[in-house]
């Protein structure tokens, strides 16, 4: 006992010092706890190499365990049938696992158009969504359970701050939706981090999941191809444009002025919509990739003439794709929790896409929600299973 408590404690500095990841994530199922085992599916091959020369093997060992966890999907050291049995004996004792989180609520979308998934995780629920849009399979994944930012529209919001996910927890979902997919003689094609939490708030752990999911051994999801969406975190968007990896930037912008921003997403107080947009700016100048601007129409509140024609005046030194959001309303949950903002009707919307429209030059696309008969907002799904509330009629 004392012998493998020293090994993983040895291990756990190994990780922090030689492979730069944090001792929380190194230990993500339960962070801060020294006998805490370490997910081998959140490393990326260099550092499942560095692992293996750490435990007397090879360095190829490392690219071998990648291509088990990451191309067959396999979770089971034993089932890893060309790691010498020595080798994996030596992972177990070093206190190494394959997470696997547990699957606990699949709900299917009447129209076949979304698939929820509810996921556990130490402490909390975590929710993943798989998109049907034409040919394309868009995973939306989670990167915290719960949020900080409290935004005033998102049932996240109203969770709190719980925990960042590891990256290996990040890279399972996408892998077991990627799996359900397949049933269907389908695969991932697009990733979105537009689930759970502010993605730029756990910036290594999702930028390292990133890595893996785009990587040619991994599940080959190409940066053209990955999306990470912020409610406005302008030092990781500025860090996100400096860094090496190539994804695309959304910005759930929400609001026109200042005074509604504020209102509805407490994080303009510090970033206001100026700074944000130059940020944007900033982000096109380096990458050359167009930004997405969310915005989500709220009945009285966002969606007026004015906000059409603010929208287009300020998006417009930017070059960038504009995604027309209609609120999902979340009839008695709603009550509840106090949020009590409705969709628009159906001529509003159209009368705000047109003005909008005739005064832009940008792409303007209407999402409408492919699950709100399932509850596919963010963090809804969750809030019904604590609660035992069922969701609201479809919208958005
Ligand atoms: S909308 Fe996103 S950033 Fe805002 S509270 Fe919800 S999860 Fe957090």
């Amino acid at each position: 006992m004392f012998r493998k408590v020293f090994i993983i404690i040895h291990l756990r500095r190994f990780f922090v010092k030689r492979l730069g990841i944090s001792v929380a994530s190194a230990s993500p199922i339960v962070a801060g706890d020294a006998r805490a085992p370490t997910d081998l599916k959140g490393l990326l091959p260099e550092q499942l190499r560095a692992l293996a020369i750490e435990l007397g093997g090879p360095a190829y060992r490392g690219d071998q365990l990648f291509r088990w966890i990451h191309e067959q999907g396999v979770c089971d050291f034993e089932a890893m049938s060309n790691l010498p049995k020595a080798f994996r004996a030596a992972l177990r004792e070093a206190g190494a696992i394959v997470g696997n989180l547990r699957l606990l609520e699949r709900r299917d979308s009447a129209t076949g158009m979304a698939a929820k998934f509810l996921f556990e995780a130490t402490a909390g629920q975590i929710e993943s969504v798989l998109i049907v849009d034409g040919d394309r399979r868009t995973a939306c994944l989670s990167s915290q359970v719960g949020c900080a930012l409290d935004c005033k529209f998102c049932a996240t919001g109203r969770m709190g701050f719980r925990r960042n996910l590891g990256a290996g927890e990040i890279v399972d979902q996408l892998l077991q939706l990627h799996a359900a997919a397949t049933q269907r003689g389908e695969r991932v094609t697009n990733v979105v981090m537009m689930g759970m939490g502010e993605p730029l708030l756990n910036y290594n752990e999702v930028t390292r999941a990133l890595r893996i999911i785009r990587h040619a051994d991994g599940p080959t999801i190409g940066g053209r191809r990955i999306t990470v969406s912020t409610a406005g975190y302008l030092p990781g968007i500025r860090q996100l444009a400096a860094d090496d990896l190539n994804v695309g930037l959304a910005i759930s912008l929400n609001a026109t002025t200042d005074e509604v921003r504020e209102r509805l997403m407490p994080i303009n107080r510090k970033w206001p919509i100026a700074e944000l947009l130059t940020a944007a700016r900033e982000y096109f100048d380096k990458k050359g990739r167009r930004v997405t601007f969310e915005y989500v129409l709220m009945d009285g509140v966002t969606d007026s003439d004015e906000d059409a024609h603010r929208l287009a005046e300020l998006t417009r030194e930017i070059p960038s794709k504009i995604n027309i959001i209609p609120y999902n309303e979340l009839g008695d949950e709603g009550q509840a929790t106090g949020m009590t903002f409705r969709r628009p009707p159906r001529r509003r919307i159209d009368e705000f896409l047109r003005r909008l429209r005739d005064n832009t030059d940008h792409t303007v696309t209407l999402r409408e929600s492919r699950g709100g008969d399932i509850g596919a907002a963010c963090g809804q799904l969750y809030r019904q299973q604590e609660t035992g509330r069922q969701p609201a009629t479809a919208t958005a």
